[in-house]
């Protein structure tokens, strides 16, 4: 669905924001890409949806060029913004007249998200709404329109705590096997029991591409009072009624993929957790 291939970008002479990327993203899944500010998560989410072009490499999504802007690619693909600019119109207004660049466009999915995030007053003047309130209403545009990718950059950011919750309700309802939905955050805590996949970016570059499954096979999350008799501890953390832990799973133990533990972990210990994860014996 989406496959890079030595991907370099530098908005700067001799300043790479992305140095030799190559990495598979499979359909049908939704991947979390998880970075600190300013990594280059935006960078790389505009370069598939060929709002940037590489310096060097190839990137292939949904069988295009992003670059090219074929109007095919363009009608199913769908680029949430950190910041978006919105016109002094309704939403339904805005629903008419951005809804025809989308053949799979549905208003009745449209309204019922909307209702989802308790927004009912279908005249209310988009630039007249809370910052949360409009990234809302666009979410609940971009989903609406059954678009193959959904590209949602930093999502969350702007939403209160119940709004995150409806948040994570409607992408759920909204995913089939045909879609695939890639949200960044560097909030890791957003993502918990949302996300397949974990892509984490690092200067530069992409230091972890696993799916959640491939992750517990080769680690465990658990959380004990004393820690000092476990072996193979990767990173730990104090936390109320105990310890947080990673250790490596060579029992093949089930446990339950912490993400916030996990990114923590990775930062932490990147060399070991990285070969871990890339021995493909288990
Ligand atoms: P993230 O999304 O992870 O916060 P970005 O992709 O927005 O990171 O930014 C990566 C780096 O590129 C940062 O150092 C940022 O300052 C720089 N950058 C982003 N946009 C531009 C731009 N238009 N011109 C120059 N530098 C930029």
């Amino acid at each position: 669905m989406i496959e890079i291939n030595n991907l370099k970008f530098s908005y700067k002479r001799n300043k790479m924001v992305i140095d030799d990327i190559s990495l598979n993203i499979e359909k049908g899944y939704i991947h979390g890409l998880l970075g600190k500010n300013g990594i280059g998560k935006t960078t790389l989410l505009k370069l598939m949806a060929g709002l940037l072009f590489p310096n060097s490499g190839d990137i292939e999504v949904l069988g295009y060029t992003p670059m090219q802007r074929k109007v095919g690619f363009l009608q199913d693909i769908f680029f949430l913004s950190e910041e978006f600019d919105v016109y002094k119109m309704s939403i339904e207004n805005y629903v008419k007249l951005n809804s025809v660049f989308y053949p799979k466009f549905s208003e009745t999915d449209f309204y019922n998200y909307l209702e989802e995030f308790e927004i009912t007053d279908r005249k209310s003047k988009l630039n007249a709404l809370s910052f949360g309130t409009k990234k809302k209403v666009i979410i609940a545009f971009g989903l609406a329109t059954h678009a193959r990718l959904m590209i949602l950059d930093e999502p969350t950011n702007g939403l209160d705590i119940p709004s995150k919750a409806q948040f994570r309700k409607i992408i759920l309802k909204a995913m089939n096997d045909e879609t695939t939905i890639i949200i960044s955050t560097h909030q890791v805590r957003d993502l918990h029991n949302l996300i397949d996949s974990i892509l984490i970016m690092d200067e530069r570059n992409i230091l972890i591409n696993a799916s959640n499954r491939e992750i517990t096979s080769k680690l465990y999350f658990g959380v004990e009072k004393d820690i000092s008799n476990i072996d193979n501890i990767l990173y730990s953390e104090d936390n109320i009624g105990g310890n947080l832990f990673v250790k490596e799973n060579r029992e093949n133990l089930e446990s339950n993929l912490d993400i916030e533990l996990f990114f923590n972990a990775v930062f932490h210990n990147k060399e070991k957790i990285k070969s871990i994860l890339s021995n493909n014996n288990k």
